[in-house]
């Protein structure tokens, strides 16, 4: 390292990896520099990502719930809705959590640089900032320049039309007729936002299953009522062409029960992201990339430079934020010359949609697939009181233990609120709890959490009925 150098530690990129990066260095005495290319910190989760779209399915989810509440007891007008309102009420909330971020950096001290930044060596990086370009060096580098969504060729993401997650998120207007490319979780919200604001909503997926890596026991819930809702959901499907003018988008498609041909008036492409490892120069490091351009880091987030770490969605799937700001943490504290490192045994998976899906360490088939012995414990919330209060009972919560041990290793959770109670069980794999440890946990009378409970009850024979 250069004798005098900026900082102990620069951060490039802003978002959940790398402002918990940067924030933990800080608070562990090290002269932190956080580089970001955009004015407002938080990355796309906070920008273009979990936050923003979250406000807009809570908006979804009143419009459903009014709906819900027509046929029993309380009538509502129709919505009305006004999209520059909306729109303005998401920014305040995103506005609010970035402009947090800049009073925690200064609390902390942590000088926040803005513009792109490149790397010159192992040592240094060029940032062009408003002010001219300035050549920053740093003992410890961590790079978090996150991800951006990928469109496959061909696909005019630049056609007003034709969408990315980014551009859906915008609110232009309310499409007549929406086409979903990609039956991800991404793509899925993004149908539940613009279904409840009015769309017609198809949704074609490459693949034979909605939610990839989801236990298919708890997709169906969720399929059963999009099916209700969606004009159309087709499997086994490819896009073979978008061709936009101003009026619309024609759209070819190749699969058994699609027609060849079909009109949209917008398209949302969601076909997976890839990481912004291209624009920092890398290659002036000797940090290594993989095949699919994401970043090797190792459980300590070292690359092969060993004062150089990679964190969040640049170093690859899940592409998510928790994981992000865990890893973050992980490369602050090794700079600091801490023992740590990743080691979280699951990492949970939500789809925000109505029913929200969520999953936590291994499923049923890949338990299968890797010949080990699992119990299963179902419960269905049709057998839950709060569940029905709610006017819901098409939730399921399903644990997975492994048999000798009796362990809990994987959920799956479908219904309202499955985000919130799958974390209950990722505590419960971390600490290696087992069927008896939740069943035996007193859940609240009447919650949704009482389910978890309940399903390990239900693997251990000790269930009752209760509602
Ligand atoms: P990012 O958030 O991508 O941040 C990287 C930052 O680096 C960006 O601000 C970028 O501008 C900056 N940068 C890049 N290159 C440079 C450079 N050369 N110089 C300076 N700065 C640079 N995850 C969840 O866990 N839950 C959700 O509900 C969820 N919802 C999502 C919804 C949508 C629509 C999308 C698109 C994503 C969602 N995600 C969600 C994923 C989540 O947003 C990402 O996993 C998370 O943002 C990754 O954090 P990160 O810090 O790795 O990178």
């Amino acid at each position: 390292a250069p004798a005098e150098t900026d900082c102990d530690v620069l951060v490039i990129g802003a978002g959940p990896g790398g402002y918990s990066a940067a924030f933990r260095a800080a608070d562990l005495g090290l002269r932190t520099i956080l580089i970001e290319r955009y004015a407002s910190l938080g990355g796309v989760c906070l920008n273009v990502g979990c936050i923003p779209s979250k406000a807009l399915l809570h908006a979804a989810k009143v419009i459903d719930e009014a709906e819900f509440f027509a046929d029993h007891g309380i009538q509502f007008g129709k919505p009305e809705i006004n999209l520059e309102k909306l729109e303005s009420w998401k920014s305040s909330v995103v506005g609010k959590l970035t402009g947090g971020l800049v009073g925690l950096a200064k609390q902390r001290q942590v000088e926040v640089v803005t513009g792109a930044a490149q790397f010159v060596d192992d040592h240094h990086v060029r940032v062009a900032t408003a002010d001219g370009e300035r050549t920053i060096s740093f003992k410890n580098g961590i790079i978090a320049a996150g991800s951006r969504p990928i469109a496959p060729p061909g696909f005019d993401l630049d056609h007003p039309r034709i969408m990315d997650s980014t551009d859906a998120l915008k609110l232009e207007e309310v499409p007549k007729r929406m086409l979903v490319v990609g039956g991800g979780i991404i793509g899925l919200e993004m149908a539940s936002v613009y279904h409840a604001l009015g769309s017609e909503i198809t949704v074609v997926e490459l693949a034979d299953r909605l939610m990839a890596g989801a236990d298919p026991d708890i997709v169906k819930p969720f399929r059963k009522i999009i099916d209700k809702r969606y004009a159309n959901i087709f499997l086994n499907t490819k896009v073979a062409g978008l061709e936009a003018d101003d009026d619309g988008v024609t759209v070819k498609l190749e699969g058994d029960k699609a027609p060849a041909e079909d009109r949209f008036d917008r398209v949302l492409v969601s076909v997976g992201r890839r990481p912004n490892t291209d624009g920092l120069n890398i290659e002036a490091t000797g940090v290594k990339l993989q095949d699919n351009g994401c970043i090797e880091a190792d459980e300590q987030m070292r690359t092969a430079v060993p004062h150089l770490f990679a964190i969040g969605d640049l170093i690859g799937q899940p592409m998510l934020a928790h994981k992000a700001v865990h890893e973050g943490k992980v490369a602050a504290e090794v700079a600091a010359g801490e023992k740590s490192a990743f080691d979280a045994r699951v990492i949970p998976s939500v789809a925000y949609t109505d029913p929200e899906v969520a999953w936590v360490g291994v499923t049923q088939e890949q338990a299968k697939a890797e010949g080990m012995d699992v119990d299963i414990g179902n419960f269905p919330w049709a057998a839950n009181g709060r569940s029905l209060s709610l006017g819901r009972d098409e939730g399921i919560t399903k644990l997975i233990f492994e048999r000798n041990t009796e362990r809990v290793i994987g959920a799956g959770i479908v219904g309202p609120n499955a985000g919130d109670l799958i974390a209950e069980v990722g505590l419960a794999i971390e600490m290696g709890a087992d069927m008896h440890d939740i069943g035996l946990t007193i859940h609240p009378h009447p919650t949704i959490s009482e389910t978890v409970g309940m399903a390990a009850e239900a693997a251990a024979g000790t269930l009752t009925d209760l509602y």
